[in-house]
């Protein structure tokens, strides 16, 4: 038996969901327990498949502002560029008819590893007990046991997450040799011809930048190339246009401003998509579209929450 949401939960004004994913794990990680896996993916994906109607973002988008958006609308994103989004999650979209967005971030395709994600490796990966990393203005960090290593891996991140781009190299670099973690992995994000087969079944590539930077952290002329010439990189690869933003890190008013918004509309795109919670409305500024994060196991539950932010944006 699968859950179904009462018709008469949802406001009558019509709102747009905007679900947003990153990863999609063949299987459950003890490292990464919130991080959603295939057998939750599908349960989720089911799920809406059920109880909503599922739109490309573009087109959810448009019909949000023409005021031709259908009751429970929702949109399906996945944000930095992974592997798994091929492979793991859009069989499973497939299975139910499902399309989605996935933004991409050009420097990481092809044998890249996220800054993010090369943390994560070196500290689940070291044999140290300790990661003294003291000399690089960071701390120690317990690494005796798989829950220390993961707290350590969010203490980590958090940290450098506004260091710009060439700061948190250096830092991998440093941190690689501390570690004793000498290779990152080469097969965590998309490859050029992943990204074009993405685009091939019907999925739609979205700008996320070049390298990633939190759009603050960096200067207005870097920040304006970032933008575009993600853009044109992945334009050049899949043949079409891109219309669809997502800011990395993403939150409004902290890792971007107007400005940035103004910069994504001038550059071409037709809509962005930041991290703020929410789901949008008509007076929604479209380059600044809230999203939502599915969590936890029972679709009951998520069900339940998005109705309580499709009613607390209603207000
Ligand atoms: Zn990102």
């Amino acid at each position: 038996m699968f859950e179904k949401l009462p018709l008469l939960a949802w406001p009558r004004d019509p709102r747009l969901s905007i679900l947003m994913y990153h990863r999609v794990l063949p299987r459950h990680s003890p490292f990464f327990p919130d991080e959603v896996d295939a057998a939750r993916f599908e349960s989720q994906m089911r799920y809406l498949a059920r109880n909503f109607t599922v739109l490309p973002l573009l087109e959810g988008v448009r019909r949000l502002q023409s005021g031709s958006l259908p009751s429970r609308s929702i949109c399906i994103t996945f944000d930095d560029g992974y592997a798994d989004n091929l492979t793991v999650a859009l069989p499973i979209m497939e299975k139910f008819g499902l399309k989605g967005t996935v933004f991409v971030a050009t420097a990481y395709i092809e044998g890249g590893c996220m800054f993010n994600d090369a943390i994560a490796e070196m500290v689940t990966r070291t044999t140290c007990s300790v990661l003294d990393l003291q000399e690089l203005g960071l701390e120690r960090y317990d690494t005796s046991s798989i829950e220390h290593r993961r707290e350590s891996i969010n203490s980590i991140r958090k940290k450098a997450r506004f260091y710009p781009p060439e700061q948190r190299n250096e830092l991998v670099e440093k941190i690689s040799r501390i570690a004793g973690v000498d290779s990152l992995p080469n097969d965590l994000m998309l490859t050029k011809a992943q990204v074009v087969e993405l685009s091939r079944r019907g999925i739609e590539i979205g700008g996320h930048t070049i390298t990633h930077p939190v759009l603050t952290s960096v200067d207005d002329n870097r920040a304006q190339t970032e933008i575009m010439m993600g853009k044109k990189t992945l334009e050049d690869w899949i043949d079409k246009p891109v219309r669809s933003f997502a800011y990395p890190n993403g939150l409004p008013g902290r890792d971007l401003t107007n400005q940035h918004a103004a910069m994504v509309r001038d550059s071409g795109f037709e809509l962005a998509v930041t991290t703020g919670k929410g789901i949008a409305s008509r007076l929604s500024d479209p380059f600044q579209l809230p999203r939502f994060v599915p969590w936890g196991n029972s679709m009951v539950k998520l069900g339940a929450r998005m109705v309580r932010e499709a009613w607390a944006s209603a207000m």
